[in-house]
């Protein structure tokens, strides 16, 4: 469905609706994330979105905590039967000194433009959005790309995206039964195990002191940490092992130059970004885009949705490493807040805020 605001040709209002983060969890739990994340990917494969580069703000606060701003636009279903058409946007922030005030480190809003005036026309609460189309995305690289079978799977990095993902592991993985984590900060770690005890999430959770112990401990770890410093290498990981690298950064070189398979979401996104370990491999040829070789070097096997599309064929970890690493695109912000955005107006959720009030 595409956004139009309401028309009101009598009086000269602008208005938007506004989602809060209670809104959009409601909204959120009657569709199923990993479906639209995936009818998403397979548009993006066939080239029936748009991903123009992201703008990025660094600065540092007053604390000389560092503090970002990115703004990511995307459009989706264009021409697409399987996609509503949307275009929109994601803002999303973080400042490095949000947890100490009790604040998550990262949040923002995200919107969706009306089709026809281009006027925004949705703002919503992003961060729950964000998290969940980041989850989602691994939960889909999981069902196609991970071992076949599992029951424990190791988090690193106890924050909001752990927290998310461990909503969609008991959701989409029912087998799944411990959680082996680890924290920089020990006491994020006992926080994440007091959450899921709180939740009556259907899980065991087995902290660890170390990082390196945490990835040994099971075949699938998913990175959801803030560093900028890779401490994982290939002999911290078991043959058999699949690796969502959603934090970008935690990988060292070597696991890419041994991974039995490489996988992503977008190569052109990834490539633009040097600042992360894959962007950087690719841009010095240590690693190489899909369709070119070199003897003993790992060449980026596809996209998740060339994948998804069979473009592509699925390899499963066995005697090796198999890694995704999701650079993060906007449009799957857009299309799963157009999902949400149709759930909203079906049901009647959210605040109609009039951008223009008494100047018109
Ligand atoms: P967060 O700040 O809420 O949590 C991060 C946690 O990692 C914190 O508890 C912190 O103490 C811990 N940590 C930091 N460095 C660590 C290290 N070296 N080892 C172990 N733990 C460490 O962050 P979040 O919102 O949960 O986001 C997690 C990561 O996911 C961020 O890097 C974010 O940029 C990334 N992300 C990726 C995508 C994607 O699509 N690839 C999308 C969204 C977010």
């Amino acid at each position: 469905m595409t956004v139009q605001a309401v028309p009101e040709p009598a009086t000269r209002t602008e208005h938007l609706l506004f989602l809060d983060r209670a809104a959009v969890r409601t909204c959120a739990a009657g569709i199923d994330p990993v479906a639209v994340v995936e009818d998403v990917l397979r548009a993006h494969a066939a080239g029936r979105t748009t991903l123009p580069a992201e703008g990025y703000l660094p600065w540092s606060n007053s604390q000389g905590a560092y503090c970002r701003s990115i703004a990511m636009l995307g459009s989706v279903g264009d021409a697409d039967p399987t996609v509503p058409t949307a275009y929109g946007m994601k803002l999303i922030n973080a400042a490095t000194s949000n947890p100490a005030q009790g604040m998550d480190r990262a949040g923002g809003v995200s919107f969706l433009f009306d089709t026809e005036t281009a006027r925004p026309a949705v703002v919503a609460e992003a961060a729950y959005l964000s998290a969940l189309r980041t989850g989602a995305y691994t939960m889909s690289s999981l069902r196609h790309l991970g071992p076949e079978h599992f029951q424990e799977v190791t988090l690193i990095g106890c924050g909001a995206q752990a927290r998310t993902h461990a909503e969609l592991l008991a959701r989409y993985f029912p087998d799944v039964h411990t959680l082996h984590v680890h924290d920089l900060l020990p006491e994020r770690a006992s926080a994440f195990a007091s959450w899921v005890e709180a939740g009556e999430l259907p899980f065991t959770v087995v902290p660890h002191g170390r990082a390196a112990e945490a990835a040994a401990a099971s075949t699938v770890v998913i990175t959801l940490t803030i560093t900028d410093t890779g401490y994982l290498t290939p002999d911290h990981l078991r043959p058999g092992t699949f690796v969502a690298h959603v934090s970008l950064d935690d990988l060292l070189p070597e696991v890419f130059d041994r991974a039995q398979a490489l996988y992503v979401d977008d190569v052109e996104l990834i490539r633009d970004n040097p600042r992360r370990v894959l962007g950087r491999l690719l841009g010095e040829g240590r690693v190489l885009a899909p369709g070119t070789t070199k003897p003993g070097t790992t060449t980026i096997r596809g996209t998740l949705g060339d994948v998804l599309t069979a473009a592509v064929p699925a390899e499963r970890p066995d005697t090796g490493v198999v890694v995704s690493n999701p650079f993060g695109m906007a449009v799957l912000d857009v299309g799963l807040l157009a999902r949400v955005y149709a759930q909203a107006a079906a049901d009647g959720h959210g605040t109609r805020l009039d951008l223009l009030g008494a100047d018109r």
